[in-house]
């Protein structure tokens, strides 16, 4: 059975969990490093990106975490998430710096700085699906291998490099499992591409 880890140290933590669970996949809180081992799958909530990537340093998860995800480990990041996979944080510095995108905090502003609206994103699903947005940042560039799954008025909303998957709204926090869907397709096949890196290291 899959098990999809959540980073459990600030956000949206439960919502996601709940999320595993009405899917059927076991969701498990990680806050230390050993935990990250025994899981397929990673997902990084929203939140408060400077407070989740402080407390990464503080509970040593920061170089683990990124080692795992450098290796292959599938992770997803929604909101405060994305800005921690970013290799570029507009003004800031990256925290994992994994993910060839460059990020805008905060992008929406004070006017708009929250809001809900609905798309089809064709990568996730061929129907509308409802997009929540909190503070959220958008991706204003995606470079190297990452791809651009969605953008709404412009701005990059939702992007994959391979086995990382980066949205800057919240599907937790809505009905719509259509990107945990995907997400687990992405586990799945890297199961499989496991496979192959374990035996070609082996051949090595
Ligand atoms: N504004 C938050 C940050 O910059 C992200 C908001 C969210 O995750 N909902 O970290």
């Amino acid at each position: 059975k899959t098990h999809i880890g959540v980073l459990a140290l600030q956000g949206s933590v439960d919502e996601h969990l709940e999320c595993l669970s009405r899917l059927g996949v076991r969701g498990v809180p990680v806050k230390r490093k050993e935990e990250i081992a025994a899981v397929d799958g990673m997902i990084l909530p929203g939140g408060e990106s400077t407070t989740i990537g402080r407390l990464l340093r503080d509970f040593g998860l920061l170089d683990p975490l990124k080692d795992h995800i450098t290796n292959g480990l599938p992770v997803w990041g929604t909101c405060a998430g994305l800005i921690l996979l970013a290799k570029h944080i507009l003004g800031e510095t990256p925290y994992l710096g994994v993910m060839d995108i460059t990020v805008r905090r905060n992008a929406y502003g004070r006017q708009v700085d929250s809001f809900k609206t609905s798309e089809i994103i064709p990568a996730f699903g061929q129907s509308p699906m409802p997009l929540v947005f909190i503070r959220a940042p958008y991706i204003e560039s995606v470079s190297g291998g990452a791809e651009v799954l969605c953008e709404l008025e412009g701005h990059i909303v939702a992007a994959r490099q391979r086995n990382m998957l980066a949205t800057a709204f919240h599907p937790e926090l809505t009905e719509n499992i259509d990107v945990y869907q995907y997400f687990l397709r992405m586990t799945e096949e890297a199961r499989c591409q496991g496979f192959i890196w374990e035996s070609t290291k082996k051949t090595n």
